[in-house]
């Protein structure tokens, strides 16, 4: 493929990022609000009160989105990815002034900028398309983690069934690996938690890591696991060991594993095979 067509390619694919980084501000801030909304609703049905009908249920697509601090509407140039922010508002609302955090343009700037790496990597492939999907995916899943501690259901367990779907062409492991990395992915740290919570009586990590585990192992095959697991936790390991001294954060706080595990899942998409074989290759 021509370079000129592979840089417009990206450059496609980088604004196409820039877009969907936006809608997955919208899936960080309100995702984790409807899963409240709907354990409520599930409470006062136990409860066997009348379900409420004052509040309008919360979606992804209503109702549009408002400046927390003082309820102003957002307008279409006031929702540009990067470019309202940088330019338009300079950071504040357009209604009260209130300053806007830093992080919305950042998740989209990230988005973009992975979308389009991604692009100028695989190419004008399926692979291309579906890694698109994943790191969307695993952006969405890390914020709402570093949130809520929550790894949402609805996320994790579609990713798992995409991941394999994509895999019944072959698109990035046979499906033979895809079905045992799903099991295998779960099972590990199953095991781990089980083992931890045996030894310490502590839980070290939700069930919600099992599952991003299986997704990644429907995705890249079970061979992909153990560099996943170690990549993970050696930087999850030094990134928490950093933040215990330098914030002297209570080593009880829990620290989200799902972060850590979407990167290594990243890393592995793009570099995995070069990896597993340096390591097979050390093993001789
Ligand atoms: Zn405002």
């Amino acid at each position: 493929m021509l370079p000129e067509t592979l840089w417009g390619l990206a450059a496609a694919a980088g604004l196409l990022g820039l877009c969907v980084g936006s809608f997955l501000n919208v899936v960080i801030h309100r995702l984790p609000k409807m899963m409240e909304q709907e354990w409520q609703a599930q409470c006062s049905e136990l409860r066997g009160e009348l379900p409420s009908t004052a509040a309008q249920p919360l979606s992804l697509a209503r109702p549009r989105s408002r400046c927390p601090a003082c309820g102003h509407q957002i307008s279409a140039i006031e929702n540009i990815p990067l470019i309202s922010y940088l330019f338009v508002l300079k950071g504040k609302c357009a209604g009260c002034q209130a300053p806007i955090s830093p992080r919305y343009p950042i998740i989209e700037a990230v988005t973009g900028l992975l979308s389009a790496y991604t692009a100028w990597h695989f190419g004008p492939t399926l692979a291309c398309a579906g890694a698109l999907l994943l790191l969307w995916a695993l952006l969405a899943l890390s914020a709402i983690d570093l949130d809520t501690q929550l790894l949402p259901d609805s996320i994790t367990l579609p990713l798992l069934w995409i991941g394999l779907a994509f895999n019944l062409a072959g698109t990035y492991t046979d499906l033979g690996s895809a079905v045992v990395g799903a099991m295998a992915g779960y099972l590990a740290l199953w095991t781990v938690f089980w083992l931890f919570k045996l030894a310490t009586g502590k839980e070290g990590m939700g069930y919600g890591d099992f599952k991003l585990l299986a997704a990644l192992g429907a995705w890249l095959g079970w061979q992909m696991l153990p560099a996943i697991i170690l990549l993970s936790s050696v930087v999850g390991a030094a990134v928490g060991i950093t933040l215990i001294i330098a914030t002297r954060h209570g080593r009880n706080i829990p620290i989200p594993f799902g972060p850590y595990l979407a990167a290594a899942g990243a890393i592995a998409l793009f570099w995995g095979e070069r990896i597993t074989q340096s390591y097979l290759g050390l093993l001789g």
